[in-house]
């Protein structure tokens, strides 16, 4: 069992390296991001406010994406499996949910705040982060990146005052993160300049190496 948290700016492929990883290892993938656009979209309340700070490219409360990610997190496999007894290829004859062993967070920390939060829910649910992956693009190919995803993104905060305003906040506020990781020792950087599958290799990599201990 690993638990993972994936960290980069607006444009590192975050996203892309964490979906590729939920389905090579099976992980649980909660990306704050997504569960933030899907209450947009379903017109929750917290959609409601949420939907205004993220068109500007702000950071939404904790009170706003503390909740969501500690149900998300809960919803399976990081709690202890209450099925636990049943044998896995006994789960699948019985139509059971499938209970992945780890989890890989995406979008969350993006401060030092949300960081020791994020340790806390961890603690109590009696697991803890292992790794922290973060992947490190050069500015520039970051802006190309974003640019090239707003063409076909249609996100609201793909614009191009938007994306400035969004890799400022990070250095201002999500970068410092890094150092609070590093500390801990639980921080590898990885190239993410090349392509998709390079970074993947990499990450694969880091997270066999850590499997394998
Ligand atoms: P992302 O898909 O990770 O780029 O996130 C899109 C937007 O959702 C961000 O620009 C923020 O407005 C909001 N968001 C996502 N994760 C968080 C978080 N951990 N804390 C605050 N806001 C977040």
């Amino acid at each position: 069992m690993i638990n993972i948290v994936i960290f980069g700016a607006p444009g590192a492929g975050k996203g892309t390296q964490a979906t590729l990883l939920a389905e090579k290892y099976d992980f649980l993938h909660v990306s704050t991001g997504d569960l933030l656009r899907q209450e947009v979209r379903l017109g929750t309340p917290l959609g409601q406010r949420a939907q205004a700070i993220m068109n500007r490219g702000d950071l939404v409360g904790d009170d706003i994406v503390v909740p969501l990610l500690d149900r998300a997190l809960r919803q399976r496999s990081t709690l202890p499996d209450p099925d636990a007894a049943v044998d896995p290829w006994d789960r699948e004859r019985k139509g059971l949910p499938h209970r992945p062993e780890g989890c890989i967070i995406d979008g969350f920390p993006r401060t030092v705040s949300q960081a020791q939060t994020l340790e806390f829910m961890f603690r109590k649910m009696e697991r803890r982060i292992d790794l922290v992956v973060a992947i490190d693009v050069p500015r520039e190919e970051l802006v190309r990146r974003i640019h090239e995803r707003a063409a076909i993104s249609g996100r609201a905060d793909d614009t191009e005052e938007v994306i400035r305003h969004r890799l400022d906040l990070y250095d201002q506020q999500t970068q410092p993160v890094l150092d609070y990781y590093r500390v801990s020792g639980m921080l590898v950087m990885v190239d993410g300049s090349e392509e998709i599958s390079d970074t993947n290799h990499r990450i694969c990599s880091v997270i066999d190496a850590k499997l394998n201990v």
